[in-house]
């Protein structure tokens, strides 16, 4: 259990997500076919060219750990690599800081995804960046929600009101089947039984961009505390993950 600070972001918790499985074998298959088909979606005009990242830069997906932003950032997804940009490097100053071995990278602890997989330019000039609009985030999020379905992740660090909307909204539609298949399964099916108890703790945070500092400001008493926040929370997702088992942080 994460415990939080006073300064820290509200934890929310939703039912009804499995925790993800121990091995990403499991969820390997269903986990390239939504690449794939997020690779080849072209449905937004708005967003054409469809920049977006290449499966390698997704991280890591058997932490149980989903990270979400708003978009790719184009100096981001020149460098194919999340989360470079300022905002996004103070994320990864974050963690840094908790200095542990075997996470030093945002790539080691999460896997990383976007509400809308790509990138949204301010104008003609494929360098700027602008928030997604409401209708690209609608049109993306039937892939959210298969992250959310195929990883079931066991917490969801958001950046970004949108994110934390999307996912609240996309934990929703996800919890709805599965609780109807714990009504419907098979009698002794243990699984079946524990993925209604399952937990998806929601951990969200502002956008980390300059631009929104103001906003940072209002819940934090400097850039300089947020990180710290920042850091501790992922320093207590560690514990978590490195916790003998029936002893978690
Ligand atoms: S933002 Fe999402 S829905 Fe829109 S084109 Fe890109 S992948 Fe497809």
């Amino acid at each position: 259990m994460i415990t939080r600070a006073k300064s820290n972001p509200k934890t929310t918790k939703q039912r009804g997500i499995q925790p993800l499985a121990d091995s990403n074998l499991v969820v390997l298959p269903a986990l390239l076919a939504l690449q794939s088909d997020i690779a080849s979606c072209t449905i937004c005009p708005s967003l054409k060219p469809w920049r977006k990242f290449g499966p390698e830069v997704y991280g890591h997906a058997s932490t149980g750990y989903l990270l979400v932003g708003e978009a790719p950032g184009y100096v981001s997804w020149r460098k194919r690599r999340r989360f470079t940009g300022q905002a996004g490097m103070l994320i990864r100053r974050a963690l840094r800081t908790v200095g542990h071995p075997r996470y030093r990278d945002l790539e080691d602890l999460f896997y990383m995804t976007d509400i809308v997989k790509c990138h949204p330019a301010a104008s003609a000039n494929p360098s700027s960046n602008r928030s997604p609009r409401r209708v690209e985030v609608e049109a993306c999020s039937s892939y959210l929600l298969r992250e959310l379905q195929v990883l079931r992740p066991s917490a969801i660090v958001t950046f970004g009101k949108a994110a934390a909307e999307s996912v609240t909204r996309a934990i929703k539609q996800a919890t709805e089947p599965v609780e109807s298949s714990c009504l419907t399964g098979q009698a002794g099916d243990r699984s079946s039984a524990s993925r209604c108890m399952g937990q998806t703790e929601v951990i969200p945070f502002p956008h980390p961009s300059p631009r929104n500092q103001v906003t940072i400001l209002k819940q934090y008493p400097s850039m300089r505390a947020f990180e710290e926040v920042i850091a501790r929370t992922f320093r207590q997702l560690i514990a978590r993950l490195e916790a003998p088992k029936g002893r978690e942080a």
